[in-house]
């Protein structure tokens, strides 16, 4: 495939320093192609362009933005497969996977922000004879950097609401995935969308995702990646004042009460646990299971990992695909070994060599789902992010210890509840120290709900309203009349 260039100022670049970086494909070892190890001048220059296109773009009518997003939906629905290709040999995910979630929702998030902005009105609030307006502005120049497991989908997730409030934007992809950015940029260029608006700075996360916090012209960062990460985002970031959005890691409990229905829940759990290899930052890797149902729920329970179809993600019939790459296989590989010291069982699946996926490549970074029963909840393994196919079985005997279970993390992203009472799990759900619960669901997602989670699992809200009240400043106007 041709190298990947940067896009600044509507057109395609390589790295000023000439330097690049090889993509590879995880499921098969090979390189697909290149991108521009960037650094700073390049961030400079992105920043530039943005900051010369921003007086023009600012000043288009919400209506003007709102029909661009609609041609980049539209041009990108068009080019749904291609995205489709592309996301699933970056990443290793399966074809099938990539095209229902990481297609669909790119176009979905442009799509969804155009018809919130159709309804957006700003209140007022009449007093002492004055009406107050609150009047919205753009932040100006906002930073977008996001992770490599849904590549388009989480970068579409801010992209479409930074333009719809007027900004201009320098985005960074994770170096492991870059094609989708690179193709929303082809597309920016192919619908003539206005030069400088979106820029695409490629290369690591400590040259180029820093250069961008440290920058003192982007005003606004929205960062989605690890919690140390983030860290490091918010200590450069804080100090400048900068508007901050930060959405990171998880160790997310799956809740299952005595009376849940197991027949009809299954398919639910295994996808909750399991879905792009456990890679979603949504994804239950821990599951609490009352006492009375255990046994019965875990030969079930392992019975249908067990028909997850593990292989080649460009074939339709397969379910679960690699890892992100080998370095990500050894890490969750040592998360695995670390389970046996810390005293677990593994049901099923385990590191490669003990439990191979066959037919693939031996290059490739293939592990089973594995699942591990017999360790106490505040173990290393049942409380640090792993983020792979791996989950935990632990046992509650009341609603109270399985609350206690669940908040025993430094984490709050997400969690589900399943059970055979809406209200019951309802209830339940509220005691859990999390930014989104479901109920028997999962990654149920109604884009105007608020997204983002409590303690190390981020800082702020995405979505509907939220994401709006992000990417805009707020002046309240007062008006008396003289
Ligand atoms: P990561 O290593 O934290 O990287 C995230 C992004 O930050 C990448 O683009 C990375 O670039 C960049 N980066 C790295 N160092 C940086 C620095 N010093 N300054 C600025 N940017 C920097 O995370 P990841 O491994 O890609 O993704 C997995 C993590 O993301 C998991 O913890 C997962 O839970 C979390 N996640 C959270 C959510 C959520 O909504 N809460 C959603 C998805 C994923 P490079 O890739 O080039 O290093």
């Amino acid at each position: 495939m041709e190298p990947l260039l940067n896009f600044i100022d509507g057109t395609f670049v390589p790295a000023e320093g000439g330097e690049t970086l090889n993509t590879v494909n995880p499921a098969t070892g090979e390189v697909i192609t290149t991108l521009p190890r960037s650094k700073a001048s390049d961030v400079n220059a992105a920043t530039r362009a943005a900051l010369n296109a921003a007086p023009a773009w600012s000043a288009t009518t919400m209506d003007e933005r709102i029909r661009w997003l609609d041609t980049i939906a539209q041009a990108l629905e068009d080019d749904a497969e291609t995205v489709a290709r592309l996301e699933s040999m970056d990443t290793g995910k399966p074809i099938g996977l990539a095209r229902n979630v990481d297609a669909a929702r790119s176009v979905a998030n442009f799509r969804f922000f155009a018809s919130h902005g159709r309804q957006h009105t700003e209140p007022t609030f009449a007093d002492h004879g004055a009406v107050n307006h609150v009047h919205r502005s753009p932040v100006g120049c906002v930073g977008l950097i996001t992770p490599w497991n849904l590549p388009l989908y989480l970068l579409t997730w801010k992209v479409a609401p930074a333009l719809l409030m007027g900004n201009t934007i320098v985005a960074k992809p994770s170096e492991l995935t870059p094609m989708t950015a690179n193709h929303l940029a082809s597309v920016m260029q192919r619908i003539g969308f206005p030069k400088g608006v979106f820029n695409l700075v490629h290369g690591l996360g400590p040259e180029v995702g820093q250069a961008i916090v440290e920058h003192p012209e982007i005003r606004g960062i929205s960062f989605t990646g690890g919690t140390s990460t983030g860290r490091i985002v918010a200590a450069s970031a804080a100090p400048m004042f900068k508007k901050m959005s930060l959405e990171l890691g998880g160790k997310n409990a799956t809740v299952v009460l005595e009376d849940a229905p197991l027949d009809d829940i299954m398919d639910g759990l295994v996808r909750a646990s399991f879905t792009n290899s456990g890679q979603v930052c949504l994804c239950g890797s821990r599951i609490l299971v009352h006492a009375s149902l255990y046994e019965t729920f875990k030969h079930r329970f392992i019975r249908a990992v067990e028909h997850l179809i593990v292989g080649d993600p460009s074939l339709e019939s397969t379910t679960m695909g690699s890892v992100i790459s080998k370095a990500h296989q050894e890490k969750v590989e040592s998360y695995i070994r670390l389970a046996r010291e810390e005293g677990g069982r593994i049901l099923t699946g385990g590191v490669a060599n003990e439990a191979p996926v066959e037919h693939v490549s031996p290059e490739g970074a293939f592990l089973r789902p594995t699942v591990i029963e017999g360790l106490s909840h505040t173990s290393r393994t049942a409380t640090e992010e792993i983020f792979g196919p791996v989950v935990t079985l632990h046992v509650f005997h009341d609603d109270d210890e399985a609350v206690m279970m669940a908040n025993a993390t430094e984490y709050g992203l997400a969690g589900s509840v399943w059970c055979n009472d809406g209200e019951r799990g309802h209830a339940l759900a509220q005691r859990l120290d999390t930014g989104i619960v479901w109920v028997n669901t999962w990654l149920n997602r109604d884009l105007r709900t608020p997204f983002g989670g409590v303690k190390q699992s981020g800082v702020g809200r995405e979505g509907g309203a939220w994401s709006l009240n992000f990417f805009s400043e707020v002046t309240n106007i007062c008006v008396q009349d003289p």
